[in-house]
């Protein structure tokens, strides 16, 4: 992986244990020279892993819509900045840069972004790994609601099993760098039950 994606929380949480955990996961990956893309806000625990990596001197590129630019909320000491039209222009853009997405914990904006990905990667659209940084316990309940669509027969079990999980940054990236995409994505699924 020379580019991951990092999806997180334009707040900082409650807890010091989310930008903690972020702050160590922008300085691993900059030590690892991977560039992080990300929504390219200084806000919250974006702002956070995107300073982590520039401290390491590390690349990071933000990539932010239009109406976001603005001075409060835009980024200004990151490797590079890339403006889009539209919120929708920001995440085509986004996928185009990277290998691989991570989500760390954040609010709608950021489940927004991990499920787009998954369903990409559910179409065969795309076939990058996909993890999440499940800080202290953040994403229990995302994952129990999994399980349920699988219990119920919304979800296969190995689109569910695209979604690599941990507590550790480390264990998370060794696994998304050995990902496999599954071989048969759902549309073609769908076509040939029918
Ligand atoms: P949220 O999880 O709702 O805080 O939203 C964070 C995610 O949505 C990030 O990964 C960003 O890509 C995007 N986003 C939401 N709010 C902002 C903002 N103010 N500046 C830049 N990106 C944002």
């Amino acid at each position: 992986m020379k580019r991951v994606a990092v999806f997180c929380g334009s707040s900082i949480g409650f807890a010091p244990v989310y930008a903690d955990e972020a702050k160590k996961l922008g300085h691993f990956l900059a030590e690892q020279n991977i560039s992080l893309v990300y929504g390219g806000g200084k806000i919250g625990i974006m702002g956070t892993i995107a300073d982590a990596v520039m401290e390491m001197r590390g690349e990071v590129i933000g990539v932010i819509p239009d109406l976001l630019k603005h001075e409060e909320v835009a980024h200004t000491k990151i490797t590079k900045m890339v403006v889009t039209r539209k919120m929708s222009k920001r995440k085509v853009k986004i996928s185009k840069l990277v290998d691989g997405y991570i989500a760390l914990a954040g609010g709608f904006g950021t489940l927004d972004e991990l499920f787009e990905a998954l369903t990409l990667g559910q179409l065969g659209i795309e076939a990058k790994p996909i993890g999440i940084l499940n800080t202290n316990g953040y994403f229990d309940y995302t994952l129990k609601q999994l399980d349920v669509m699988v219990k119920e027969g919304f979800l296969k079990q190995i689109n569910r099993d695209m979604l690599f999980v941990s507590d550790s940054f480390e264990k998370l990236i060794q696994m998304m760098r050995r990902y496999e995409a599954p071989k048969v994505s759902k549309v073609v699924n769908t076509v040939a039950s029918k």
